[in-house]
């Protein structure tokens, strides 16, 4: 089993691409990527495959988030901690209160590379290359920092290799025992009712977590979770360069994440991120905009799926609070007509920026809800499984998102606006999602 050259693949047509000025530190740097041993092993993607297949079944819920776009400077310990610690919040609170399973996967370690509206940015009548992402350029809107360097994918392999090895670190090491729970809300408590309101479910955890030790009851999932990595599969000369042939079964993988997608503005059924993804054997997501056909749905599952193995292809919706309840009973009326195994994830983000007055990129936390509530009534009026969430969030204390309980306002989103890119729910509103969201599963 072999895959096409770059060189056939941008030949196909690839949109969103970097312009790179010399040809040479390409090749440069690809070669040396694709002498680095592997960021995840092939085994452990068949592993997320096959619980991402019982998400399909409807036996299990996929929690997917992190942020819009990872920095080189945000690897940072507190950073990764804090991201995991809010993600394990949340997969606590939805286990809990819904007793379903959470497949946890992060939008970490890789997730360094972002599609444009536009390929150039204006300020005060200068005009340079938009920002691409730290896989691509600086942030910095200066002419030297925009221009697109190669050397950053190796960048993004060795901060890749950081983030995963600290996760690794504490998925494994202790952090996330169980008897942690508590201590995953420290510093947080006193602050926020919702604080107070995970505590009380980390009390009742507790409490069975002690009864179950009394009784002589003490497995391993109690002391570790599985916890997966993820990233849009945008940087062609990346994603190439991390694919190898997998010693086991002699299949291509994509061994820079354990789940790779592709976005919506890189879908295009005969272009070349579609024909990629169609040869590695990781699971795989497809973001679906609100101009998707159900015909464009099924062409997608037929390139990317073929064999209609479940846990393969995870359908990500990201319609819009205004457009989910029209547009999105066709799309699952039909792929399911077809008898197609695909797990269906909600991303109530993307279609819900806008531009508050101050000019900062924003999402209201009440049409975050209203997306993923239009999402659990489509799937219930039709008797389909809502599969999971995909969110952009972050473990500290950021104003990027207006609303939520803290109530933020348009004009507190100066006091700490981070995001390099889209705004993201802070620690308060993704544990508040999750609460909501607990609820909506639990009458699922
Ligand atoms: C993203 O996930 O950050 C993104 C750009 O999403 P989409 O492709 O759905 O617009
Ligand atoms: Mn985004």
């Amino acid at each position: 089993m072999s895959i096409p050259d770059l060189a056939t693949l941008h030949a196909l047509g690839a949109a969103q691409q970097p312009t790179y000025p010399d040809s040479e530190a390409v090749d440069a740097a690809v070669s040396k990527l694709r002498t680095l041993p592997p960021l995840v092993f092939a085994g452990e993607c068949d592993e997320l495959k096959d619980k991402i297949a019982a998400v399909s079944r409807g036996e299990a819920f996929l929690l997917q988030g992190g942020d819009c776009a990872e920095t080189f400077a945000g690897v940072t310990a507190d950073n990764v901690r804090n991201k995991l610690r809010v993600l394990l919040q949340m997969a606590v609170v939805l286990t809990y209160a819904a007793s379903v399973p959470v497949v946890k996967v992060g939008r970490l370690a890789g997730q360094y590379a972002k599609p444009r509206s536009s390929d150039m940015e204006t300020r005060d009548g200068v005009t340079l290359p938009a920002y691409r992402g730290d896989a691509v350029n600086g942030f910095d809107f200066t002419p030297e920092s925009r221009v697109p360097d190669p050397q950053r994918l190796v960048d993004v392999y060795n901060s890749s290799a950081a983030t995963l090895n600290l996760i690794r670190a504490f998925v494994t090491g202790g952090y996330a025992d169980l008897r942690q729970v508590h201590t995953w809300n420290t510093d947080f408590v006193k602050e926020s009712p919702v604080g107070q309101r995970y505590e009380a479910v980390a009390s009742e955890i507790e409490r069975a977590l002690t009864f179950m030790q009394a009784i002589g009851a003490d497995p391993v999932e109690f002391h570790r979770v599985d916890f997966h990595s993820s990233h849009e599969a945008l940087v062609l000369e990346y994603e190439h360069a991390m694919t190898r042939i997998d010693s086991r079964t002699q299949m291509p993988y994509d061994v820079s994440g354990h789940m790779v997608w592709i976005g919506e503005r890189t879908r295009q059924l005969d272009q070349a991120h579609v024909e990629l993804l169609s040869h590695i054997r990781n699971p795989i997501g497809v973001k679906l905009g609100p101009t998707t056909t159900p015909d464009d749905a099924l062409a997608l599952a037929a390139r990317l799926n073929p064999l209609n193995e479940a846990g393969r292809l995870t359908f990500i919706t990201r319609f819009g609070a205004g457009r989910i309840r029209d547009g999105l009973p066709d799309l699952v009326e039909k792929v399911t007509a077809e008898g197609l195994q695909v797990a269906w994830v909600c991303d109530p983000m993307h279609g819900n920026t806008f531009e508050a007055s101050s000019g900062y990129k924003t999402r209201r936390f009440d049409d975050v809800i209203d997306e993923v509530q239009g999402f659990f009534d489509v799937h219930r009026s039709l008797g389909t499984w809502p599969g999971g969430l995909h969110v952009e969030l972050t473990g500290d204390d950021v104003t990027e998102c207006v609303g939520g309980g803290e109530d933020l306002l348009e004009v507190d989103l100066g006091n700490r606006y981070e995001s390099v890119c889209d705004p993201r729910l802070n620690r308060v509103q993704s544990l508040e999602l999750a609460f909501l969201v607990a609820e909506m599963l639990r009458k699922a």
